[in-house]
This record gives C-alpha cells, sequence and structure tokens, in this order.
C-alpha cells in the first residue's frame, strides 16, 4: 500500500508530445501501481465515449450539488461545461493501492496544482518534453487530427507551453516509449 495522505502525480507537457500515448503505456505496464484519475464533466457524451472510462458523465445540477456539498477537489467551467475531480475517486485510486496521477496540459497545471497542494495533497509533477522542435511538429502531424492549417497554431501553442517546464519538479525528455517509461518508473517507484 502507499502511504495514507496520497501523493498525487501530475503528468502534462505541451499538446502532441505524447501524454496519451505515455499513460496507456504506462498503464499497460504498471497497472497494479498507478490509476489515472478520471474527470466528471457535464459535457454531453460524444459518441465511442465510455462512462467511467473517458469520463464521469454528470447533469448540471448533479455537478452543482456535488460543487455545494464540497465533494470536488477541484472544478473549472471550460466553453460552458463542468469539468472537475471528486473525491470519490480519488478515494477509489487510493484504496486500491495505487498512485492517482492526472494528465492535463499546462494551463491545467496551473489551475490544478495550488488547489490540491491548498487540499493538504502532496504532488509530484512530470513535465514531458519533445527530443527536438521538429519531432513535435511531426508527433502533432502524425496524429492525425490536425489539419495542416491548424498545425502552425498548434505548434506555435505547444512552443508557448513548453515555456511553462521550469515550474515542473521532473523534465523528461519522451524520447522512445521505453525510455520515456524506464525514467518515469524509477523516479515514481524508487524516489530517484
Ligand atoms: P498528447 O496526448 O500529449 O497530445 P499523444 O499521446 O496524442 O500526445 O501523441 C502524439 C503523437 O506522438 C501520436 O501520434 C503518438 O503516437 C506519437 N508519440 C507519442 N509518444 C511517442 C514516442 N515516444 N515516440 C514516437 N512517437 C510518439
Amino acid at each position: 500500500m502507499i502511504q495514507t495522505t496520497p501523493h498525487i502525480l501530475i503528468l502534462s507537457g505541451p499538446s502532441g508530445v505524447g501524454k496519451t500515448t505515455v499513460w496507456e503505456a504506462l498503464h499497460a505496464k504498471h497497472a497494479d501501481q498507478l490509476e489515472k484519475i478520471i474527470t466528471t464533466t457535464t459535457r454531453a457524451k460524444r459518441e465511442g465515449e465510455v462512462e467511467g472510462k473517458h469520463y464521469y458523465f454528470l447533469a448540471r445540477e448533479e455537478f452543482q450539488s456535488r460543487i455545494d456539498s464540497d465533494d470536488m477537489i477541484e472544478y473549472a467551467l471550460v466553453h460552458g461545461n463542468y469539468y472537475g475531480s471528486t473525491f470519490q475517486e480519488l478515494s477509489r485510486i487510493v484504496e486500491l493501492g495505487k498512485y492517482p496521477l492526472y494528465i492535463v496540459d499546462p494551463q491545467g497545471m496551473v489551475h490544478l496544482k495550488p488547489l490540491l497542494q491548498h487540499r493538504g495533497y502532496t504532488v509530484q509533477t512530470f513535465f514531458l518534453l519533445p527530443p527536438s522542435i521538429e519531432e513535435l511538429r511531426a508527433r502533432l502531424s502524425g496524429r492525425g487530427t490536425e489539419q495542416s492549417d491548424h498545425l502552425e497554431l498548434r505548434l506555435a501553442n505547444a512552443l508557448t507551453e513548453m515555456e511553462e517546464q521550469d515550474f515542473y519538479d521532473h523534465k523528461i525528455i519522451n524520447t522512445t516509449l521505453e525510455e520515456t517509461l524506464e525514467t518515469l518508473a524509477q523516479v515514481v517507484f524508487s524516489g530517484n
């Protein structure tokens, strides 16, 4: 079992650096040791999304009553929809004896970290970096979700996001997945 006051991990980094990919590989290898905190939201479920896997979907009134009864660790209103995380979700993971992990963009991190610390949690933050800007461009375009005219804008945004890197406890260059996982596991599980 891990400590009673959960030590919360936060993984961030610019768009396209590989946060989702690293999480999937990390989970495949260390599913017994860490678990992603699933966000609770009032936004409508999209096709293919699964309750409890992609999000927990709540009606707005229900989300509001969770806020009122202080059940949300933190939350934000984004484009008219609430997104947040619940104590219930954190307890679920801690009771399994696993590390809770947030995966957020750098903007989310700025909001999240002080809120968690204010709640008395210890956080360990990780910033994923691309091996090079050219590789970041390739990953952003390779993801296939970007139209080419959006690519330059995405890349410019990602470069701005990278300016946040020095505010993190650990910076990890996402070279090969294997190396990234090894470095992450070393820091998280052996405290190096
Ligand atoms: P993010 O969640 O940070 O926006 P993704 O996980 O969606 O990024 O990854 C963006 C693209 O980069 C994907 O096409 C993914 O396959 C690729 N990618 C991620 N990590 C690596 C890596 N270590 N080596 C090569 N390609 C990677």
